[in-house]
């Protein structure tokens, strides 16, 4: 009878061995198993994509930023946040005393609305025009062209000239990678 309950214990002892070790497996194991992932959605710079901030249209990637300074800035200063590299990221004035952080780009997929306006320009030698998220139509930020072409000139004009640019409003726009860290549904399964 004695030699049973040493059996027993033995027995329960086991059990509680191996599920200590299987509950550390778990919480072991599991984290590792995400982490992956994370390295992958951190790891893609250059090529990240930058989307409206009220409704996900994708307007950019990283490598369509072109920095182009301005002696009318107040501030200028380096950002990792945006674009997966270090971003120049420019703060302006308008007259109205209201203050935008910009990050310029050679292109991107916005609604421009022209005629373009010479008065108040951040960028002396530009004319401006205000742009628009072409989805939403929440305001993004501003085109900039040659202020001795014509007020209004065609969207291929713009696109395809290498005097032209556009500034977006930094808190206007969200990079994909950190988006797709928001949802719990794995990328493989949303179309
Ligand atoms: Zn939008």
């Amino acid at each position: 009878m004695r030699c049973n309950r040493g059996l027993w214990l033995l027995v329960k002892q086991l059990e509680k061995l191996i599920t200590m070790h299987y509950i550390s497996f778990v919480l072991l194991c599991f984290p590792a198993a995400y982490r992956p992932g994370e390295a992958c959605a951190a790891g893609r710079s250059s090529d990240t994509l930058l989307l409206c901030r009220a409704c996900g249209h994708e307007l950019a990637v990283g490598t369509d930023i072109h920095f182009v300074p301005s002696r009318l800035a107040l501030s200028s200063r380096n950002d990792t946040q945006l674009g997966g590299r270090r971003v120049n990221v420019q703060l302006f004035e308008n007259p109205h005393g209201h203050r935008f952080e910009v990050i310029t780009f050679r292109n991107a997929d916005v609604r421009q609305h022209w005629p373009a306006d010479k008065r108040f320009s951040w960028f002396p030698g530009y004319a401006w025009t205000v742009a628009t998220c072409p989805r939403c139509n929440t305001h993004l930020g501003w085109g900039f062209q040659p202020i001795n072409w014509p007020d209004t000139i065609t969207k291929t004009r713009f696109e395809e000239s290498e005097h032209t640019f556009l500034a977006l409003i930094t808190h206007q726009l969200l990079r994909e990678d950190f988006a797709s860290s928001l949802l719990v549904t794995p990328k493989s399964f949303v179309s």
